[in-house]
């Protein structure tokens, strides 16, 4: 087996066991193999491993991916994680399957707007602050589900979750309280009659504790494809 197909094992392993100590079934977790900074070559493997979503930060080198991917495109799923800037929102409504990083109603709007007529719709998370820092993105918790209502309304654009990416915390409690502010609101929004199914949440360091606050997709870089 390859090196790659090694890493994703592990972390397959990690998810089962995650879920075993949380009483889930770990079938309820996907995993989603965060590729950026790593080359077309690195997904392939993965790809040859068995694993199928791949997330990328940054709109060019995803796009360069996908396209020197292209005999797979039917096989991979490609998510959007970074932060998406309007004049960006038409590449990806083009080429990406899901976006985890919808902030504001504007970019929803303008992805709803560009994504080509024959391709599925858009798959997209809001990301949600839960830290409350000013200067992060994400929409503010108590205005997540506003926006969630909204967002839901536009066509072409299937509203699937939430995403968060809180600051790392010194522990696992501590951590897993961060995710469950996440949960919270996810649940709100459940709560009020929109149909979602996604909660990405957890990356290499601290998937045990997203897994724990119930995550339902956790976005793996390093444990995968190394130190970028
Ligand atoms: C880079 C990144 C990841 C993966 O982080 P690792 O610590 O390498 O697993 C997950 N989510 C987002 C939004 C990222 O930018």
């Amino acid at each position: 087996m390859t090196m790659i197909g090694d890493k994703l094992q592990q972390v397959r392993t990690r998810i089962v066991t995650a879920c075993t100590a949380a009483g889930r079934d770990p079938a309820s977790v996907r995993l989603l193999a965060v590729s950026k900074t790593f080359d077309a070559d690195a997904v392939r493997a993965a790809h040859a491993a068995g694993q199928r979503a791949f997330g990328e930060n940054y709109v060019q080198e995803g796009v360069a991916k996908i396209e020197a991917l292209a005999d797979l495109r039917e096989e991979l799923e490609w998510h959007c994680i970074g932060p998406l800037q309007s004049n960006k929102t038409r590449v990806v409504a083009e080429h990406f399957d899901w976006v985890h990083s919808i902030d504001r109603l504007k970019i929803a709007q303008r992805l709803a707007e560009q994504r080509p007529a024959h391709l599925p719709p858009l798959s997209v998370c809001l990301q949600v602050n839960v830290d409350g820092g000013a200067n992060k993105s994400g929409v503010a918790p108590e205005d997540a589900l506003a926006l969630a209502q909204a967002v839901a309304a536009l066509p072409r654009l299937r509203l699937r979750g939430l995403m968060a990416i809180p600051e790392p915390a010194p522990d696992f409690e501590s951590q897993r309280a961060l995710f469950q502010r996440a949960a919270a609101v996810f649940e709100q929004i459940r709560g009020a009659g929109i149909e979602v199914d996604t909660l990405s949440l957890g990356m290499s360091a601290d998937l045990e504790a997203a897994v724990a606050a119930g995550s339902t997709m956790v976005r793996i870089g390093t444990a995968i494809f190394g130190q970028r």
